[in-house]
């Protein structure tokens, strides 16, 4: 049995969209899944729309999200003398043959089909046969396109790993380009030249491409090749039905990254869209390559739901490393002017928080509060520290300075003033809470003051407490 082997082929015309991550996705775990190869190739051959800045943000998403790959980068325009060859070897063959109709009378073409009732298509009047016999004279002045000849009858078809059986009539399909009169390949002969010599037996791709497919299996035909198998995966569409786009939010894999997002959530999250395992909604990586198969992917579109992913997200937050999760959130403090050079260590402030934050930016919002002091209004403490508050909360600040430090001691504390000044706890709570944070909502307080520290808690009671 030879080694399976697929392949991810994105198009550096931006970044790295959620629907090409969930493909590269389902390639990379299919090639896992059966010991095989997983190869990157880069389809460069738009010039115009082609960036370095996308190849690097597409490798840099892959590689954050935990999808390596054996072989590659391939880059096509390092390509261009194979595909030559290879178009080459079609024309002598009869399969190919050179064209030189201009755009003008392409257009001439499809304005008189069109006027006739009749679907635009390249009338294959180059073909050489028919170019001799109208007389046609191969212009010196300018340089030919390579077009294939595709078959004018019967029918092309494939059993697509996802959708089942598909057939095309060759006569929906016409003569298309393969190599552009620079010597650029099209996108249908690019991808078999490569599929072939990478040696791919699995293409796996969006179901955007159903429509190329039935013109590569001929090209593969005409060179003497073997088919790979077909698996077409159906699009991502948005809640309200129409495919994911940046009108629905956040659609890049590193805008994800930059919002706050844990690589395996996101993974997991892709993974579940359009394929499931059983019921299982909740996997790493290892289980996912365990467990893939196309055999399960869905056969119609997944819907994307954000709420999902940031349950998801949610999940690993709590799961992860407090050392991990103190190196993501500096950056995000940063980037809410927040440094925490001064304060309780972030380790501990991430270790307390982690269990209630969604976001790596939810997290950095919430433990703010350690390290920058938002003065509450004046108006806001006077609604709290009221003749009724005000003597516990003076006793309370009185007893703190001088209780051990700790959890433990400091709930006791409070626990004392209350019954003392026959109060409820949020009575006593929020106010502490506001004078101390500036917030009315926190984590539990004694966990709060302890992080805090004695000399802040202090301080800013008193700031509040002892004005008159
Ligand atoms: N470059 C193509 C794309 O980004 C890849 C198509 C394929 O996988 O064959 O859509």
């Amino acid at each position: 049995m030879t080694a399976i082997r697929t392949r991810f082929a994105p198009s550096p015309t931006g970044f790295l969209h959620v629907g090409g991550a969930r493909t590269a996705l389902f390639s990379w775990a299919y090639a896992r899944r059966h010991g095989g190869a997983f190869v990157l190739r880069i389809e460069d051959t738009d010039l115009e729309r082609s960036t370095g800045e996308s190849v690097e943000a597409i490798l840099a998403s892959l590689r954050w999200l935990g999808i390596d790959w054996d072989e590659g980068p391939f880059f096509q325009m390092k390509r261009l003398a194979r595909y030559m060859e290879l178009a080459e070897q079609l024309i002598a063959a009869g399969h190919a043959y050179y064209c030189w109709a201009t755009k003008e009378e392409l257009e001439a073409m499809r304005e008189a089909q069109r006027a006739r009732g009749a679907k635009p298509r390249y009338d294959g009047r180059w073909r050489p046969e028919r170019a001799e016999a109208a007389g046609l004279v191969p212009p010196v002045d300018r340089a030919p396109v390579v077009r294939f000849r595709t078959p004018e009858e019967g029918e092309v078809g494939w059993y697509d790993l996802v959708k089942g059986a598909i057939a095309f009539p060759n006569a929906e399909l016409d003569d298309l380009v393969i190599l552009r009169a620079d010597g650029v390949p099209t996108y249908n002969f690019g991808v078999v030249v490569d599929d072939l010599d990478m040696g791919i037996t699995h293409v796996i791709r969006g179901d955007d491409h159903v429509n190329n497919t039935p013109r590569q299996i001929h090209i593969f035909h005409a060179l003497g090749a073997k088919l790979p198998e077909f698996g077409h995966v159906p699009m991502i569409l948005g809640a309200d039905g129409e495919r994911l786009s940046k009108r629905h939010g956040a659609v890049s894999v590193t805008q994800y990254r930059d919002d706050g997002f844990l690589p395996e959530a996101l993974l997991n999250y892709l993974a579940r869209l359009g394929w499931s395992h059983g019921d299982e909604e909740i996997f790493a990586a290892a289980q996912l390559v365990e467990w893939f198969d196309l055999a399960h992917v869905s056969r119609s579109p997944a819907q994307f739901n954000p709420e999902k992913l940031a349950w998801l997200n949610q999940h690993y937050i709590r799961q992860a490393d407090d050392a991990r999760l103190a190196v993501l959130a500096r950056p995000a403090l940063r980037a809410l002017g927040v440094e925490v050079t001064e304060g309780p260590a972030l380790e501990r402030v991430v270790a307390l928080l982690k269990d209630r934050s969604s976001t790596v930016q939810q997290l950095a919002e919430a433990a703010r509060i350690f390290y920058q002091y938002e003065k509450p209004s004046a108006a806001r403490v006077a609604e709290l520290v009221t003749e009724r508050t005000r003597p516990a909360l003076k006793m309370l600040e009185s007893r703190f300075a001088d209780v051990a430090w700790d959890r433990r001691s400091l709930a006791e504390t409070v626990g004392g003033v209350l019954k003392s000044a026959g109060l409820k706890m949020p009575e006593l709570a929020m106010p502490v809470r506001l004078l101390v944070t500036g917030r009315t909502q926190t984590p539990s307080l004694d966990a709060v003051l302890e992080l805090l520290g004695r000399e802040t808690v202090l301080a800013r009671l008193s700031h509040h407490l002892n004005t008159d």
